[in-house]
């Protein structure tokens, strides 16, 4: 079918966020008499979840050590709640277990989880911790663990399960989503409005008043496509204003699979367990020939999943620091001959199952040997960027926090019809400039 002339919004992307924001805008529409999902048209240049909302862990939690986070990601698990069947949702919580050196942080997180009534339990002091942990699962074993912040809501969904949903929300709605249709450009208004009057794809033009875009790890190439700038002025901690900071940068994620019976992660008590997150700076020794891996701190994630067929997780990810123009981003994610994990990613990631639980000790073998991982691209300070640019296009760069964010669809659709939101605020480009920056946390990781 052709595209439409014309259409009031276009959305660009059919990952997570493209297809929540295109929901709920329909539903919001629809409920305030002023419009249908046949005003919303999403265009992606693949598949729906062919990016990176496709190929997530699919982790969802709260733990975040900056207030502005943690309150969107509140919000953002009522969404998955809200919806738990048809987002194929999994509510068994989450678990960040961490050493001495995340201690006081992670007891602030319990604290402003309190203040928001997000149910979580805060476990201090190696003993105590150690002990809360073999309750769960008698064969717990990792060290230098000095608190365990237990979320009681959280957990995880299955990644393209759960953008099928969502593309299924948006369908009742009557959202139209056009699949195998790439965006090459934009026109602007004529005169002095910097506005974008139509959307130029490989398909033909479509005319509009608004676009949202959801591009994921393929921002930088529409944000290259709106003029907008490549090097910004960010006012640091220090007060003092730094020129020429790279605006994009890429890192690679590092995930994987032991391919063992999901089931043999279960608690002691029988139950499915919360997705474990740990971190720590006890030494890493290699589980098959006892060899030092790192002494510096690391930090994994696993979950048992039938969907993935394992226990499933990864490690921290690592910086391309390659040029972010010459970084190819196509073909993504497994099918990416330069970013899936190697060698490296397997040895760590195994050794450091057997670390934290006697049952995965000498299970690397099981490790499943496939192509896996995706890159995410970053913002300067690796938090997310909420905003409008050129007067119409609303960006939802959400610098790979992003899968768990399903809840940000729904705030950005108010904005888009009229109403400023309080969560969305903290996330403004300007916050650069203005040195509103977030605080960071003292975790090995660039989004916690
Ligand atoms: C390996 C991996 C694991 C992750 N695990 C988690 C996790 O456990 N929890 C979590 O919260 N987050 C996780 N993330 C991050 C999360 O997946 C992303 O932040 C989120 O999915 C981004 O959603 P999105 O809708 O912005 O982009 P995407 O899902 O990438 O969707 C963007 C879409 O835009 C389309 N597109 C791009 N350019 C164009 C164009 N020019 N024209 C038309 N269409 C275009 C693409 O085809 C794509 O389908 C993970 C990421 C990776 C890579």
């Amino acid at each position: 079918m052709p595209l439409p002339d014309g259409v009031t919004f276009v959305v660009i992307g059919g990952g997570v966020h493209g297809l929540s924001t295109a929901y709920h805008l329909a539903k919001r529409l629809r409920e305030q008499s002023r419009g249908s999902g046949a005003d919303v048209l999403v265009l992606d240049k693949g598949h729906i979840g062919s990016g990176a909302s496709g190929i997530a862990c699919g982790v969802v939690r709260n733990n975040y050590y900056q207030p502005a986070m943690r309150e969107l990601m509140a919000h953002s698990v009522s969404v998955w709640e809200r919806h738990t069947a048809v987002l194929s949702y999994h509510s068994v919580g989450y678990m960040q277990i961490s050493p001495e050196c995340m201690h006081e942080q992670v007891g602030t997180i319990y604290e402003q989880e309190k203040a928001i009534a997000y149910p979580s339990v805060f476990v201090e002091g190696a003993k105590d911790c150690d002990a809360y942990m073999k309750g769960l699962f008698g064969d717990w074993q990792a060290q230098n663990i000095t608190s365990v912040l237990h979320e009681k809501k959280g957990g995880y969904a299955n990644n393209m399960r759960s953008v099928e949903g969502l593309a299924r929300l948006a369908r009742s709605e009557g959202v139209r989503i056009e699949t195998g249709v790439k965006v090459t450009g934009f026109e602007r208004s004529n005169g002095s409005s910097s506005a974008v009057r139509t959307v130029v794809t490989d398909k033909g033009k479509v005319r509009c008043e608004q676009v949202v875009v959801g591009a994921g790890p393929w921002i930088k190439q529409i944000w290259d496509m709106l003029y907008l700038p490549n090097s910004i002025s960010i006012k640091g901690r220090d007060g003092k204003l730094h020129d020429d900071v790279q605006m994009w940068t890429f890192w690679s994620l590092q995930e994987g699979t032991l391919g063992v019976d999901p089931r043999r992660q279960k608690t002691n008590d029988g139950n499915m367990p919360p997705v474990i997150h740990v971190d720590t700076d006890a030494p890493l020794y290699s589980d098959i020939d006892g060899s030092l891996i790192t002494d510096k701190l690391w930090g994994i994630y696993y979950k048992p999943d039938f969907y993935f067929g394992g226990v499933q997780g990864g490690a921290m990810p690592l910086k391309i620091n390659t040029d972010p123009d010459k970084v190819a981003v196509d073909p993504y994610g497994p099918a990416s001959p330069d970013f899936i994990v190697g060698e490296d990613f397997r040895r760590m990631w195994c050794s450091a199952l057997a670390h934290c639980q006697a049952r995965f000790v000498g299970q690397s073998g099981k490790y499943r040997d496939e192509p896996s991982g995706g890159i995410g691209c970053f913002t300067p300070d690796n938090f997310p960027i909420f905003d409008r640019f050129c007067e119409n296009v609303y960006v939802i760069a959400d610098s790979n926090h992003g899968y768990k964010m399903i809840g940000v669809g729904e705030l950005v659709a108010t904005e888009l019809t009229g109403t400023t939101n309080r969560l969305l605020e903290p996330f403004r480009f300007d916050r650069y400039v203005r040195g509103e920056l977030h605080p960071v946390s003292n975790s090995p990781y660039p989004w916690s």
